[in-house]
């Protein structure tokens, strides 16, 4: 898979905008998203002086190794733009977001390998707890509660 470091500039202004995509068409998705006043990314500063005076440029291309390399070289490009720069999230930024959500998955996983049967018996424990409905007076299970309350015999209940 191919990896892209882009540039978006604007001819009005001295501002540039840094990325790193593996979508080849990452200019028409953040002009389209824009259009439809979806964008929420900073490069948006630049959308507003008029999509017409925008440019994007690739400024490198890569073979995809992981995130963390791709963010890595966005952060580079980024630094040497950098009292030019319009984005307000770095890559280091998102790196650091990246981090955390992978040591946050790891801990998860670790927690749930080392505390498999405990897990175990707490899900058949919530298995087992019953609660009233009071619309069809009787006894379903707490874990079914959802499902109950969206199936037929529930809402033809309902007053
Ligand atoms: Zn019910």
């Amino acid at each position: 898979m191919l990896c892209y470091i882009y540039k978006i500039s604007s001819s009005k202004s001295d501002l540039v905008y840094i990325g790193s995509t593996n979508n080849k068409y990452r200019f028409s998705e953040h002009t389209s998203r824009y259009k439809l006043g979806l964008n929420n990314c900073s490069v948006v500063k630049l959308f507003d002086l008029g999509l017409e005076f925008c440019q994007y440029d690739i400024l490198e291309t890569f073979d995809f190794i992981d995130y963390e390399y791709q963010l890595n070289k966005e952060q580079d490009y980024q630094n040497i733009y950098k009292d030019k720069l319009v984005n307000i999230i770095s890559a280091k930024c998102r790196m650091t977001g990246y981090e955390i959500y992978l040591k946050y998955k790891d801990a998860k996983q670790k927690y749930q390998i080392a505390n498999k049967d405990k897990i175990a018996l707490q899900e058949k424990a919530r298995s087992l707890i019953y609660i009233d409905c009071s619309v069809c007076n009787k006894k379903i299970k707490q874990r079914n509660k959802g499902r109950h309350e969206k199936g037929k015999k529930h809402l033809a209940n309902l007053p």
